[in-house]
């Protein structure tokens, strides 16, 4: 199991230091904190495992904004989301960018939590399965079933909204998603302590990429016990 705290544009240096020095990961789960790039630094310092929320493609060039895969290592940072809907929705992210970020981060030697999931338009419209399968291929063309890749299966709709996908909705979508590509399969979106174990208990579902719940140690400690193998 792995969960992954995803803190988006939140959390000052101080913050990130206080968050750190505050959580403590329980044994039996594999637990990530991605900072944004401000803090990446104070979160290594703590000894966490630290992944960024974004990387882009070149080693290094005329990218003014981005951050590269070398860079990240340089600080001591072990991974990267990829494709969050939220890159994908409002700076162009598109299934090339996101293969060829993934791509160059496996490459690199960073592990890579990559987002996948439908818009609340596209599950009514019926297209959730031809939407997943869109995006899953362009990963599974470009990286493979690669050790060091995970995906997270965030239904847009679900994302910061209180709206969670049932259990079985969620391994639903898990279970196609690993028909295409066999890696671990996070579930995000709106995960919170009360709903952290029913989800998770679901074979499909390998972990969880949390956002608004991880913002707070006492919450984001109660899903990552929530996630401990009974
Ligand atoms: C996310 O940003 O990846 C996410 C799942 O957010 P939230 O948990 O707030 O819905």
């Amino acid at each position: 199991m792995l969960v992954a705290a995803n803190w988006k544009m939140f959390k000052t240096r101080a913050e990130t230091g206080a968050f750190c020095d505050a959580f403590e990961p329980p044994a039996g789960v594999d637990v990530v904190v991605c900072p944004p790039f401000t803090s990446l630094d104070v979160a290594v310092a703590s000894g966490l495992a630290v992944y960024a929320q974004n990387v882009h493609w070149a080693q290094e060039g005329a990218f003014t904004g981005e951050v590269s895969a070398p860079m990240l290592l340089d600080l001591g940072v072990v991974g990267a989301i990829v494709g969050h809907s939220e890159r994908r929705q409002y700076f162009g992210e598109t299934d090339e960018t996101v293969a060829r970020r993934i791509v160059a981060a496996l490459g690199a030697g960073l592990r890579v939590i990559a987002c996948v999931g439908e818009s609340e338009e596209e599950r009514e419209a019926g297209q959730t399965e031809l939407v997943l399968r869109l995006q899953v291929e362009a990963i599974a063309d470009a990286a493979g079933a690669h050790p060091g890749l995970v995906l997270a299966y965030e239904p847009i709709w679900a994302i910061g909204t209180g709206r969670t996908a049932t259990p079985e909705l969620a391994a639903e979508a898990h279970a196609f998603v690993k028909g295409i590509l066999d890696v671990p399969v996070l579930y995000g979106g709106s995960v919170k302590p009360d709903n952290a174990a029913e989800l998770l208990g679901r074979d499909a579902v390998d972990g969880a990429l949390v956002g608004g719940a991880s913002l707070e140690v006492d919450s984001f400690e109660a899903i990552c016990r929530a996630a401990i193998p009974s």
